[in-house]
C-alpha cells in the first residue's frame, strides 16, 4: 500500500536540507521500489508569514492524514519578538502534541571517520552507539498546576508539577524495551527514584514490564550518575529510557559526544508507529541560504523513517551505508571538515549520497 509522507521544510536551512532528502526519496522511489506519496506544507516561521500562525489547520490536517512527517527545522531570530503562542517552535510542539508523539528516539552514533570531531578522547568514544528513548508528551514540561504566583508574604513563587500516570510510563517503557530488542538488548532506565516519588513509580513500572521482555537486561541509574557516566564511559550504554526533562538534557549530552550536530537524526513516534522525523539541530540562521548546511542528519532521519514507520529496513540500511560511503570518500561539509578533507556544499553532499545509493547494499 502506498504510504503518505508529509514534508515540512520549515525555516532557515530547512528548505536546503529537505531538498536533499526529497532527492534521496525520489531515487528510492524510482530505482528501489519505495512506494510513497509526498506532499509539502508550511510550518514554523514560514507558516506564520503566510497564515499568521505556526501550525495552520491545513498543515495539521495533512500531518494527521500522513503516515510519516519529515521536518527540516523551525525558528529564526526574526520571530523572537512575537507572542510565545505564535512563535515558530509552537508549530513543532503543536505537531508533537496533536499527533501524540510520546516516544522520542535519539541515537548518538559516532562515525569512525569523524572521531576527531569529538571533544572526548578516541579511546573513550570510539564505537559509541547509544539510543536514548525520551518520554516526550508528559512529565514536568506539561504537568499542572504550573505558573508563577504571589505568596502571602508578597514574594513570587514559581512552580511546576512532575506527574506521570502509570499508563504513560508503561507505553514509553514498551517503546524502549521494543527498541532494545532490535539492538543489543541492554536497557538502562534513568530516574531519580531516591528523591522523586514520581520516578519511584517509573522504576516500579519498568521492573514490572521487564517480565514481558526476559531477553532484555534491565538496569537502573540515577540521573546525576547517568550524566557522569555518559562523559566518563559512554560505551557502557545501549538503550537508555527516561523522562521528558531528564531525556532532554541527557540526549543533548550524548549528542555532543559525537561532536557533530549536523549528523544526528531523531524520530518521535506514536503508539502505532506513525512518526515525525527530523534532524536534532535547529534552523541555523547563520548559514541559511549559503549551501553550507550538512544534510546528513536529515538523510539519517529519512533512514529512521524507512525503518520505524515505512517498514523498509533494507532501504534504511542502504541509505545508512550510502552516508557511510560518502564519508569514506572523504567528502565533508564545513561543520565536520578536518584538515585535508574535501569540503562540499549541501547540494553536493546530497547528490553524493544519491549516487552512493546505487553502489552500496
Ligand atoms: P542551531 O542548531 O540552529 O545552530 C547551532 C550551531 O550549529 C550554528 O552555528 C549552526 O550554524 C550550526 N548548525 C546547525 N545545524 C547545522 C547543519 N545541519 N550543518 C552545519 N551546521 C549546523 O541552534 P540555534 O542557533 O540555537 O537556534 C537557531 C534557531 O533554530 C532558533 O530559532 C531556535 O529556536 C531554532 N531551533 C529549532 C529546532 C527545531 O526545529 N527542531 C531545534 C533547535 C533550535
Amino acid at each position: 500500500m502506498t504510504k503518505k509522507i508529509l514534508v515540512l521544510p520549515g525555516d532557515g536551512i530547512g528548505p536546503e536540507i529537505i531538498a536533499a532528502a526529497i532527492n534521496v526519496l525520489k531515487k528510492l522511489q524510482s530505482d528501489f521500489g519505495l512506494n510513497v506519496e509526498m506532499e509539502s506544507a508550511l510550518v514554523g516561521g514560514a507558516a506564520y508569514d503566510a497564515h499568521g500562525k505556526p501550525l495552520p489547520e491545513a498543515t495539521l490536517k495533512l500531518a494527521k492524514e500522513a503516515d510519516a512527517v519529515l521536518l527540516g527545522a523551525v525558528g529564526s531570530p526574526k520571530y523572537e519578538s512575537l507572542d510565545i503562542a505564535v512563535r515558530p517552535e509552537k508549530g513543532l510542539l503543536g505537531l508533537r502534541a496533536e499527533l501524540s508523539l510520546f516516544s522520542n528516539l535519539r541515537p548518538a552514533f559516532l562515525y569512525p571517520q569523524l572521531i576527531a570531531s569529538s571533544t572526548l578522547k578516541p579511546d573513550v568514544v570510539s564505537g559509541l552507539d547509544i539510543m536514548i528513548v525520551r518520554e516526550l508528551t508528559g512529565g514536568i514540561y506539561f504537568g499542572e498546576p504550573r505558573g508563577i504566583r504571589r505568596l502571602e508574604n508578597g514574594e513570587r513563587q514559581g512552580f511546576n508539577t512532575l506527574v506521570y500516570a502509570e499508563s504513560e510510563i508503561r507505553r514509553i517503557g514498551r517503546s524502549a524495551f521494543d527498541t532494545a530488542m532490535k539492538r543489543n538488548k541492554q536497557l538502562c532506565s534513568v530516574d531519580k527514584a531516591n528523591v522523586l516519588e514520581c520516578t519511584e513509580l517509573w522504576r516500579e513500572v519498568m521492573i514490572e514490564l521487564s517480565k514481558d521482555y526476559p531477553e532484555v537486561v534491565l538496569s537502573h541509574m540515577y540521573v546525576d550518575n547517568a550524566a557522569m557516566q555518559l562523559v566518563r564511559a559512554p560505551r557502557q550504554f545501549d538503550v537508555m529510557v527516561t523522562t521528558n526533562m531528564f531525556g532532554d538534557i541527557l540526549s543533548d549530552t550524548a549528542a555532543m559526544l559525537t561532536g557533530s550536530i549536523g549528523m544526528l537524526p531523531s524520530a518521535s513516534l506514536d503508539a502505532e508507529g506513525k512518526g515525525m522525523y527530523e534532524p536534532i539541530h535547529g534552523s541555523a540562521p547563520d548559514i541559511a541560504g549559503k549551501n553550507r548546511a550538512n544534510p546528513l542528519a536529515t538523510l539519517l532521519s529519512v533512514a529512521m523513517m524507512l525503518r520505524y514507520t515505512l517498514n523498509e529496513a533494507e532501504l534504511a540500511n542502504r541509505l545508512e551505508h550510502a552516508v557511510n560511503a560518502v564519508l569514506n570518500q572523504g567528502l565533508r561539509t564545513v561543520d565536520i571538515a578536518s584538515e585535508g578533507a574535501t569540503v562540499v556544499g549541501t547540494s553536493q553532499m546530497g547528490e553524493a549520497v544519491v549516487t552512493a545509493l546505487e553502489t552500496v547494499s
